[in-house]
């Protein structure tokens, strides 16, 4: 089979229902703008909190089909800390406030999987940090006592266990992080069944993008869609890394584009030659290092690029950057090559300054959230809902933790921006080469 330009999550999650285009003018009391996690978790905590009142959302393109279907799907409550227990003092509290977002988020998720009975290949197995070079991950130790510290499972695997564990010989230390909601799936299907199962109030519209926002006169707002107008008292923006795009955040997020491979299965005779391993989900502790999955069907998944590309990346930038992936696939997995790869994609995220989030009343009536910083399955699932709650007046204690982190430092503009990126990426990769 030839390498297809299209996630191979959203290719093994077919069919997806789809949803009319909105034109025309309308009016709701709600209105959701992005159908990710963010937009699909808003939705579905506006359902049960204003039963009888009109929900809409729409998306620019095909509902859940952005990057909650182009992730690594990772499911992640307890993010790894970048401190010690030395310093530990000055940090442990702000990690612990983020981790609580994130625990009930990915919680949460375990939870719809299981209530829903969706089928997403979910592991709620946890998840490693790992690399080639032992000397990269001096810390691990450590860093596993702190996690334990805030209430992880977390061990540190060294020697043969490591190759035995992952079936390649290029992982020789890893950390492994559990409990927290801590696991992997297969992110389209995941999305896919929210989708599937979202509550009948909520009207679901695709191919309507949100052109324009604007205040409206006596209250609320209106956004002007192709061939008309949507007024709704009250609008959720979900709109990922293309926030900005509305006027929004400009200076406060940085909108990464990140490209991933998925080969086919291995073959039974592979299988047995790598021992079999249990399926494992694998981050590296160094920045600019690779995202590697066995996945329950017995690929690989590889995603190790990551840039400042607010407009994305084209099928051809796809195709140059598949052969980053190649490197990192025959690294661990040298028999493999660019034919055994059949799908590879791009997809969209947003970073920001300390791993702070983006999370306001923008307006009177219009509402935002965005930057997961690597961690949106659960943290934005989390913060989808809060936002409705934030914006139904509902006040509680993980409400007032997430105000309290919801302001990301500020980043230069343009070209400053985009050069300073650049610049710290390539840094990045080069400390980082052998672990790619
Ligand atoms: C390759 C990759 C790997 C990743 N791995 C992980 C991982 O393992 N674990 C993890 O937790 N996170 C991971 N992330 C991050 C995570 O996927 C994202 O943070 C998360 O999916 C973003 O959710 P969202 O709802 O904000 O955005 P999206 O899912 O992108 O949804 C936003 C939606 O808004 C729509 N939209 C945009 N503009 C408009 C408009 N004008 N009008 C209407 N609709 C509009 C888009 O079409 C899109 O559907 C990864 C991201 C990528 C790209």
């Amino acid at each position: 089979m030839a390498n297809s330009i299209e996630s191979g999550w959203i290719a093994q999650a077919q069919p997806y229902r789809s949803f009319p285009a909105l034109t025309g003018n309308v009016t709701t009391d709600w209105l959701i703008i992005g159908g990710g996690f963010t937009g699909l978790s808003a939705a579905r905590e506006l359902a049960a909190r204003c039963p009888g009142e009109r929900i809409m959302l729409i998306d620019a393109k095909r509902i859940a089909q952005g990057a909650a279907a182009r992730n690594s799907g990772f499911n992640v409550g307890y993010d790894v800390p970048d401190f010690t227990r030395e310093t530990a003092a000055a940090n442990m509290a702000e990690y612990l406030a983020r981790t609580r977002i994130d625990i009930a988020g990915a919680t949460e998720n375990e939870r719809l999987i299981r209530d829903l009975g969706i089928s997403c290949d979910y592991l709620p197995t946890g998840y490693f940090y790992a690399v080639h070079d032992p000397a990269r991950f001096a810390g691990a130790a450590a860093l596993a006592d702190v996690l334990r510290d805030a209430g992880a499972e977390a061990q540190v695997l060294e020697g043969d266990a490591v190759p035995a564990r992952f079936g390649t010989g290029f992982y020789r230390r890893a950390l492994f992080i559990g409990g927290g909601g801590n696991g992997s799936l297969q992110p389209a299907k995941f999305s896919k069944g929210l989708v599937d199962n979202m509550p009948a109030p909520v009207e679901l519209h695709e191919d309507t993008p949100a052109l324009g926002l604007s205040p409206a006169s006596g209250g609320g707002a209106v956004v002007t869609i192709p061939g008309g107008q949507i007024r709704a008292k009250k609008v959720i923006l979900a709109l990922n890394g293309l926030l900005p795009r509305f006027g929004y955040k400009r200076f406060r997020m940085v909108p990464l584009t990140l490209t991933a491979s998925l080969t086919r299965p291995l073959t039974a005779e592979e299988d047995e030659a790598i021992g079999r391993p249990e399926p494992w989900a694998v981050l590296c502790p160094i920045k600019g290092g690779t995202t590697a999955r066995l996945t329950q069907d017995r690929r690989i998944l590889i995603r190790n690029t990551a840039e400042y590309r607010p407009a994305g990346v084209d099928a051809a930038g796809v195709a140059v950057r598949r052969q980053t992936h190649l490197l990192g696939l025959r690294r661990r997995f040298p028999s493999m090559t660019e034919a055994d790869i059949e799908f590879s994609w791009a997809g969209t995220m947003a970073g920001s300054r300390g791993y702070r989030f983006i999370f306001e009343q923008a307006s009177p009536d219009v509402f935002l959230t965005a930057c997961c910083n690597g961690n949106g399955v659960a943290r934005l699932s989390m913060l989808g809902r809060l936002l409705v709650q934030y914006a139904t007046g509902d006040q509680n204690e993980l409400l007032t933790t997430t105000l309290s982190l919801a302001q990301p430092g500020l980043l230069p503009p343009d070209p400053f921006l985009r050069i300073g990126v650049a610049a710290r990426f390539a840094l990045d990769r080069r400390k980082v080469a052998d672990e790619v």
